[in-house]
């Protein structure tokens, strides 16, 4: 393996271990509150709970799965042969609602950025209103899974609620049994959760606040919008109907497949071309190149 590649699998590992963290750590603390807890919750309460909280559990793992794996809003780079190089401007200004916005060149991808693109350097591609890369999820949050990235902060903390609140309601029952095996799977449920709460909480609110005025984190962390309006910012019920209720925008990339399709189409005609000029074609081959062309 040249150390290029080599460089570039350790990179490749290390970017996955904070999701595999998160992974891990809802799945095993999950299935040690449905293993020790509920049981004694269905003999006690009623089976409904654990039903419920299984439920609320399905959605804040569909909500990760669908955060982590779409597309947070990539747009394609330029092909070569319309990327200019010698653009010498490097920001136009374009108004948007009354307010003058700044558009940057992006060198790598061979365009201006939209207003609200930004170029993440970890996934190194520009992203359609770009919120900030997760590590968490090893993915950019951008416009396509926003919706995913809040509705599975806010489904996670009421699991974590919930959770919090059974272990509690179980140790304070269970007071005579204190040294049992669930009852020290719920103390330590309990720690866990509480300190994994506080951040959490703290994010998901910052995340609220942020969908209330219209802005993204980058727009905030970087005072885009300190010295003039926000001109993304419709109040606040259309802010959060646009989060909450929006359909997911289309993607913005090209398949892959479909430039490399072309790229081999183009380079099979200007071969054929060449090859015509200097008289190596056959007549079969001449039609196809003439019917191609
Ligand atoms: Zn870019
Ligand atoms: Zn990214």
């Amino acid at each position: 393996m040249s150390n290029n590649r080599c460089r570039r699998f350790v990179r490749g590992i290390s970017r996955r271990i904070p999701c595999f963290v998160a992974w891990s750590l809802l799945i095993v603390l999950s299935s040690l509150y449905f293993i020790f807890i509920s049981p004694w919750i269905i003999i006690q309460l009623s089976i409904l709970i654990p039903i419920i909280q299984g439920i609320i559990l399905l959605f804040v793992i569909n909500n990760f799965i669908l955060a982590i794996n779409t597309d947070p809003g990539r747009y394609s780079r330029a092909p070569p042969d319309e990327n200019d190089d010698s653009e010498t401007t490097f920001h136009k200004t374009v108004e948007i609602h009354g307010t003058q916005c700044r558009m940057k060149w992006c060198q790598t991808c061979g365009f201006y950025r939209p207003p609200r693109c930004s170029h993440c350097s970890v996934c190194d591609f520009c992203i359609d209103t770009f919120d900030h890369h997760c590590p968490w999820l090893n993915n950019c949050v951008g416009r396509r899974n926003y919706h995913y990235f809040i509705c599975f902060l806010l489904s996670l903390l009421v699991h974590m609620f919930i959770v919090l609140s059974f272990c509690i309601y179980y140790i304070l029952k269970n007071r005579s049994n204190i040294g049992d095996l669930s009852s020290i799977i719920s103390l330590i449920l309990m720690v866990l959760i509480f300190f994994l709460t506080i951040p959490i909480g703290g994010l998901t609110a910052f995340h609220l606040m942020l969908i209330i005025r219209g802005r993204t984190t980058n727009e905030q962390v970087t005072g885009k919008f300190k010295s003039n309006i926000n001109p993304f910012d419709y109040g606040y019920l259309f802010n959060c109907s646009r989060i909450f209720a929006a359909s997911r925008p289309p993607r913005l990339i090209y398949e892959k497949k479909s430039i490399s399709k072309r790229k081999s189409n183009l380079y099979e005609i200007e071969t054929k071309k060449e090859n015509m000029k200097n008289g190596r074609y056959s007549n079969k081959t001449k039609h196809i190149s003439m019917t191609s062309v």
